[in-house]
């Protein structure tokens, strides 16, 4: 009995009815793999690239990259790992890509709009994950479809993301160019409103969408999130960031796509409950907030969990939406 209850923490995730809810981690280097693993991660759903450029006075070359990206895979052999490639610009400026200054960097040329003008950049990061791809799953895999070939759980699932994401243009270029590099899986992050206006047409090219919380709700209520004089703006709880991310739940169900949320809501597990409700099917966080996030889940139904996503598009700003979402959720337990 007592190895079960030691046990009992790294369950997937799942709601009380078993619908599963897959947990991730986020992770900004290899180092963090260990941690993750031992918090009950069922993969990464957030690899910070930036590591490998920040700090350096040219890109790295697509060998350095292999190396880490290939150390990082083999840690999660078995599981899924999602890769973002490199978010540079405004709060993670990189002396050789943003070179000209910016009055407003949150909306300058930043994620998939910097790559977008320095072409290479991206070109080598995915070739490097690619081959680094290959050469954990072992040669052949390119092409023989995800699910081909034998020893499935041997295999390293690698879905590669881009950042930023405005529109369909950017999720069609960014999906084009990772597929012609070798890339079997690639999706967008949900950062910036229009993507979930345009939801149905993202999904059109992209594999999954990734929501990034942070960014989402930085730019849903036009409040610097580096900036302590608007930080009780920056509130993921906040309806206005919420409805949206319901129109991406939704445009997800219809195309019959995953959905994951990867920013610091995914955190706070009364939120996480929420964004299940809203349709969201994985989260993903750092590896610490795990186990709380796995416990609220079990409290709740798929049904209960869209009734508290209801009460918190109905209130009015995002300390309602909270309480309201409290009081609910107290009657579940
Ligand atoms: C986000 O914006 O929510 C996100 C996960 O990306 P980052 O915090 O790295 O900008
Ligand atoms: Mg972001």
């Amino acid at each position: 009995e007592r190895a079960a209850l030691a046990a009992a923490p790294l369950t997937p995730g799942a709601l009380a009815d078993g619908t599963p809810v897959p947990l991730l981690a986020n992770l900004g280097s290899a180092d963090g793999a260990a941690e993750a693993l031992a918090a009950g991660a069922e993969g990464v759903g957030l690899f910070r690239t930036e590591f490998l450029f920040l700090d350096a006075s040219a890109a790295p070359t697509v060998e350095e990259q292999y190396v880490e990206y290939e150390r990082m895979l083999r840690a999660f052999v078995g599981k899924k790992v999602v890769v973002r490639v490199l978010d540079a610009g405004a709060d993670k400026p990189l002396s050789f890509l943003n070179d000209a200054p910016e009055e407003n960097p949150a909306l300058g040329l930043r994620g998939i709009r910097a790559l977008r003008a320095s072409e290479q950049i991206l070109i080598d990061q995915l070739t490097a994950l690619a081959r680094a791809e290959e050469a954990v799953n072992g040669a052949g895999v390119l092409g023989a479809g995800r699910h081909g070939g034998g020893g499935a759980g041997e295999r390293v699932d690698l879905w590669v993301m881009a950042p930023m994401v405005a529109d369909a243009d950017d999720s069609e270029y960014f999906t084009t160019v990772a597929r012609e590099l070798g890339i079997q899986v690639a999706g967008v992050m949900a950062e910036v409103p229009s993507s979930a206006l345009v939801a149905d047409q993202i999904f059109e090219t992209a594999d999954f969408v990734s929501i990034g919380t942070n960014d989402l709700t930085q730019y849903t209520l036009a409040a610097d999130r580096l900036l302590g004089s608007v930080a009780n703006l920056q509130d993921p709880w906040h309806p206005a960031v919420l409805r949206l991310v319901g129109m991406l739940g939704r445009a997800g169900r219809d195309a019959g796509k995953p959905v994951g949320v990867c920013g610091e809501a995914a955190a706070d597990p009364l939120l996480a409950v929420v964004l299940v409700g809203l349709g969201v099917t994985s989260l993903s966080m750092t590896p610490a907030a795990i186990a709380d996030v796995r416990a609220e889940l079990a409290r709740h139904t798929t049904v209960e969990a869209e009734a508290l996503a209801r009460a918190a598009l109905k209130a009015t700003s995002a300390s309602r939406a909270r309480t309201a979402v409290s009081r609910l959720a107290a009657a579940n337990a």
